[in-house]
């Protein structure tokens, strides 16, 4: 496809989902998981520390948690992306409040857009996305071909 320019990949049926939420957002995100409890309980669950834990003890549901945002979470989801191992993100973030970590916080949107991976910066997207169709089957998206731009650029520059 492209001329092996893009490369494609499918996200299996079962998601590895990355939940985070910034500290004025995590009452909002446990309540949308309780919300989709059900949905969710289907699919394989991580998240930053804060909020990966208080997901687990307020409402049951297993995940997996990484280092607190702040203090590089953020970047763990981000590598994960990169090696594949994340499918989708959920993303409760704080638009009206300074974050410490807000470089690592640019660099997760933008790793996820450049590995075409959908994530959901407020509530009403997490609630589409959640209900969307794929949540059920394999998807399946064209990423830049890496290894073609790796051979290119060490022959041209
Ligand atoms: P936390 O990190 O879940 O450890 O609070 C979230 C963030 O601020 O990125």
């Amino acid at each position: 496809m492209f001329e092996n320019e893009y490369i494609s990949l499918t996200l299996g049926k079962q998601k590895n989902i990355a939940l985070i939420a910034h500290d004025t957002k995590k009452a909002d995100i446990i309540d949308w998981c309780k919300k989709n409890y059900d949905i969710l309980s289907r699919h394989f669950l991580c998240g930053t520390g804060t909020t990966a834990k208080m997901i687990a003890e307020k409402t049951g549901l297993p995940i997996r948690g990484f280092n607190s945002g702040p203090l590089g979470g953020d970047q763990q989801i981000g590598s994960r992306i990169v090696e594949g191992k994340i499918d989708l993100v959920i993303f409760f973030s704080d638009p009206l409040a300074a974050q410490p970590h807000d470089p690592d916080v640019k660099a997760l949107l933008r790793i996820a857009q450049v590995y075409d991976i959908p994530i959901a910066n407020n509530r009403a997207t997490a609630d589409f996305l959640i209900t969307s169709e794929y949540m059920n089957t394999e998807y399946t998206h064209y990423v830049v071909n890496f290894k073609k731009k790796i051979e290119e650029r060490a022959k041209t520059l």
